[in-house]
Formats: structure tokens, C-alpha cells, sequence
């Protein structure tokens, strides 16, 4: 059987890529380190940085599974409490922030709680985890300040699905998928489905350019290590 796109049917890609993450889940985190020599840390700092989160935000991160984005959102707004709490005229400050993970698969999804317990965040209320698609998503229009997808579009059957779906919140921020990446998800079918999906992502500018149909503004691109990833952006004005 070819696992090529054009001959796998839809119903049976979701199902597919299901697979893919649940092969995989457990060996995420060394998966990633192996696939970027670790830059993917990097990458998702920048990410991060370019969202530029504040307290009280409401942020939804999709294909987010393991946490990486949402700890370092959460990082992030902790280290702006700490330098901010001494000051009264900062008690906005204490809006409750919402960072919501959501991931589609719920293996890729306990991987991220779990990791939530050992960085002792099993009690923030900050942190929800939901079990969502990134083309149907469940929360209501313009409920969020921020989205991000994070090496996850790729994934998806219909990206201008994704794209109309993210542009019913805010402020989002794009991270796509590095050109070497996941050589080691394991079984055949599973390596050929992702090679295929890497080589069929459309190209940035093509992806800039979708992103402005969607409705986005101030489009922007960031290539990394050469455009080996990038970093797209878009604003809902
Ligand atoms: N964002 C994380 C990161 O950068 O480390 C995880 C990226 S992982 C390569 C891709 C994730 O996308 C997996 O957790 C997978 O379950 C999820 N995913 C795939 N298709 C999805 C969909 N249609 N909706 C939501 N999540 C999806």
C-alpha cells in the first residue's frame, strides 16, 4: 500500500495520525531533541518571545500535547508577576491567566500532564488540557487573546480549516515544521505518512499567503536556521 496522501482517505489520515502520535508519545521528548539536535527548544522560545504573553491572557495552544509551548508561555508570564508583584498599580496583575493545551490525541495529551506534575504545576489552574480537533475547535468566537500552533499543521487534513477556525480568536502565531525532522517515528507506514506531509506543506510564502486569506493581517514570516523552520504571525485586527 502507498500512504501517500492523495491515495489515503480522509477519515482514515485522522485516524492514521492518531496512530502516528500514539507510537510515538512516550518518546516525544527524545524524539524532538534527536530530530532537532535540540534546537526545537530554541525555536519554541522564540516562538514564545514573538507571542509575547502578559498576565491574565487567554491563550489557546493547539496540537500542543506535550505542554512545551504552554510551560514556556506560563514561564514567561510568572517571570513578568515576580519583577511586577511589589508594585500596587500592578494589581491587574492578578487577572486569571488561561492557557489552554489542546491536542487531539489523548496519549500525546498525558504525556503534557504528566509532565505538568514534575514542574509541580498539577495544581495550576492556569493549565487546562483539552481533547480537541484544530479544525473543529470547541470554544467560542473571539474567547481568546492567543493561538499557537506549534510543529502541528502540518498534521492536518484541511489547513484552511485550521486557519478559519484560528482566526475566530485574537492574536495568533505560527511555528511550522523543520525539513529533516521525525526520520524516527518508528514504523514504515508512519515514517512515509510523515515525509509526505513535510514535503507537501506548502512553501512560507505560499503559507503567508494563505494565512491573509484567512482574514489575517500584518502577516509576517521569521525563518529559522535558514528556513529550515519558520515562524509565520498574523494579527486579527
Ligand atoms: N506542539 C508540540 C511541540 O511542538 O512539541 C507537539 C507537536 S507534535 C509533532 C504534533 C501534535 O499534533 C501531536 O500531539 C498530534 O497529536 C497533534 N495533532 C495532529 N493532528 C491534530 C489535529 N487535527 N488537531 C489537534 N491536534 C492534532
Amino acid at each position: 500500500t502507498s500512504f501517500g496522501f492523495k491515495h489515503v482517505r480522509e477519515e482514515e489520515k485522522s485516524q492514521m495520525v492518531g496512530n502516528v502520535f500514539s507510537s510515538v508519545a512516550s518518546n516525544y521528548d527524545l524524539m524532538n531533541d534527536l530530530m532537532s539536535g535540540g534546537l526545537h527548544r530554541l525555536w519554541k522560545d522564540r516562538l514564545v518571545s514573538m507571542l509575547n504573553p502578559f498576565p491574565g491572557m487567554k491563550h489557546l495552544d493547539v496540537a500542543g500535547g506535550t505542554g512545551d509551548v504552554a510551560f514556556r508561555i506560563l514561564d514567561g508570564i510568572s517571570s513578568i508577576k515576580r519583577r511586577a508583584n511589589q508594585d500596587p498599580r500592578n494589581d491587574h496583575l492578578q487577572e486569571e491567566t488561561q492557557i489552554h493545551v489542546c491536542d487531539i490525541n489523548p496519549n500525546m495529551l498525558n504525556v503534557g500532564r504528566k509532565r505538568g506534575l514534575e514542574r509541580g504545576l498539577g495544581e495550576d489552574k492556569s493549565l487546562i488540557w483539552v481533547e480537541g480537533d484544530a479544525e473543529a475547535l470547541s470554544f467560542e468566537d473571539n474567547t481568546m487573546d492567543g493561538y499557537t500552533i506549534a510543529f502541528g499543521i502540518r498534521n492536518v487534513t484541511h489547513i484552511e480549516k485550521v486557519l478559519s477556525e484560528a482566526y475566530r480568536y485574537d492574536y495568533y502565531s505560527f511555528s511550522v515544521i523543520p525539513a529533516l525532522g521525525e526520520l524516527v517515528a518508528g514504523d514504515r507506514e508512519s515514517y512515509q505518512y510523515l515525509v509526505e506531509s513535510i514535503r507537501r506543506f506548502p512553501p512560507q510564502e505560499k503559507f503567508a499567503s494563505m494565512l491573509v486569506d484567512a482574514g489575517f493581517q500584518k502577516v509576517e514570516y521569521e525563518n529559522l536556521v535558514g528556513g529550515v523552520v519558520a515562524i509565520h504571525s498574523g494579527l486579527k485586527i
